[in-house]
């Protein structure tokens, strides 16, 4: 099985290791430059996208990680990783630096105050379709959304008019919440935390694709 990292500077690590042993692989915290050449494919999780980039940089990783992206490593990342992926960021800090690697406009904290965080049930392209094709519950934690992709960027999943609870997602209808450049994952929302392993075993065929 193949041996994914997660990078373990802040957020929600231990959640994505386990839903990554969920789904098949080898999951590795990731630190250090040396620890992130051993791995097969990497999770950015989710977090501060602020506070993970300076880290990334205090840690070394800054130029190891988009180097190795660059190379064609799987890199998956969700909410503040779905940022850290991004090529452009909107409502970013000041001096917010990203890795990058995915050509699309991310939003930063899009779904404004009211509705910071809610859950939908979504078609996900690869994810839904998958053992019993049951709509994937969907977890959004003062999430970005893409504002604008470019072509090489395939369009996963995007937000319905209604949470779960029946509340309207106000202007995030119809925005696209998970998508997916050759080797880069990206989603808004936190699949680690609903128990349902199926988006980290999208990520883990990439992997072991190679
Ligand atoms: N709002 C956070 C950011 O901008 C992301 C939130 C999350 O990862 N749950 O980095």
């Amino acid at each position: 099985s193949p041996t994914v990292g997660v990078l373990a500077l802040q957020g929600d690590v231990r959640e994505h290791a386990a839903a990554l042993e969920a789904a098949g692989a080898r999951a590795v915290p990731v630190r250090r430059p040396a620890e992130l050449a051993a791995v097969d494919g990497l999770v950015l999780p989710g977090g501060e996208s602020t506070t993970i980039g300076k880290l990334l940089g205090v840690f070394g990783l800054e130029d190891p990680l988009r180097e190795a992206v660059a190379a064609g490593l799987p890199v998956y990342g969700s909410c503040a990783g779905m940022i850290l992926l991004a090529d452009r960021v909107e409502g970013a800090a000041d001096g917010q630096r990203t890795v990058g690697g995915m050509d699309m406009t991310v939003r930063r904290n899009a779904f404004g105050r009211q509705v910071d965080s809610f859950e939908a049930d979504l078609e996900v392209a690869g994810v839904s379709d998958q053992d019993g094709g049951a709509p994937v519950r969907t977890v959004f934690i003062r999430a970005p959304w893409v504002e604008e992709a470019g072509p090489r960027v395939e369009v996963l999943a995007r937000i319905p008019l209604r949470a779960v609870d029946g509340s309207p997602v106000g202007t995030g209808a119809g925005k696209i919440v998970a998508a997916r450049q050759g080797r880069l994952l990206a989603t808004a929302f936190h699949p680690e935390i609903t128990g349902d392993p199926r988006v980290h075993a999208l990520f883990v065929r990439m992997v072991a694709a190679g």
